[in-house]
């Protein structure tokens, strides 16, 4: 399986991004926090309200990425605790079917104190340490490998791929966002098109991270 996995998220995600996963037959995982929806940043604009109901309904997932983007180190356990509860609210009141079941670190930054914490609040919590989850798999920190073109290219790419094929394990990707001119930690969409035919060819299901873990049985 092969999961693609979206940061923050810039618009661009929810629009290229969104559209290059459909067209391959695919869904993603959105790691949204509330404080950055619809705004603007140095290097994107966050996705709008819509974007969000539209990827909801379209199946792919969101899913919690704190409220007000915090590195968790810097976090104890009531201010992590109100991070989640306000992204929660913040997204069930843009659609109240929309439930969190994931989490993201800010920064790729976990903490051991929080881990447990998150635990009980979240089906799995995903780093940026990459490699394949394969074999033992830490579900409070599972692997992502970068799809961001200052970071990896297609070759890089298909030494993922491989390594996923041979070990049967899970691949899962993140980044930011999609473009032609992508930020320092967006990919193009050629990269991106690189990446879902590479799971084609390799008949490897395109799925959002929740989806993986029913698949998994987790
Ligand atoms: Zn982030």
């Amino acid at each position: 399986m092969v999961s693609f996995t979206f940061d923050d998220a810039p618009d661009s995600a929810a629009g290229e991004g969104a559209a290059l996963l459909e067209q391959h037959g695919g869904r993603g995982t959105f790691y949204l926090a509330g404080s950055l929806i619809d705004q603007p940043s140095v290097h994107w604009h966050g996705l709008s309200n819509d974007a969000i109901v539209r990827l909801h309904h379209t199946g792919h997932e969101i899913a919690c990425h704190t409220y007000s983007h915090r590195n968790s180190a810097r976090l104890d356990e009531a201010a992590m605790a109100r991070e989640i509860e306000r992204n929660r609210s913040f997204f069930h009141g843009i659609d109240s079917s929309i439930t969190l079941e994931n989490f993201a670190y800010p920064y790729g930054i976990a903490s051991v104190w929080r881990k447990p914490q998150l635990a009980k609040a979240f089906r799995s919590a995903r780093g940026i340490l990459p490699g394949v989850n394969s074999d033992v798999i830490d579900l409070q920190f599972l692997r992502a490998s970068p799809l961001i073109d200052c970071e990896i290219d297609g070759a890089g790419v298909d030494r993922y791929f491989d390594e996923a094929v041979s070990s049967g394990g899970w691949l899962i990707f993140y980044g930011h966002d999609v473009s032609d001119e992508p930020s320092p930690y967006g990919c193009t969409p050629h990269l991106m098109r690189h990446a879902l035919e590479a799971a084609c060819k390799r008949n490897m299901p395109i799925v959002t991270v929740a989806e993986a873990l029913r698949r998994i049985g987790a």
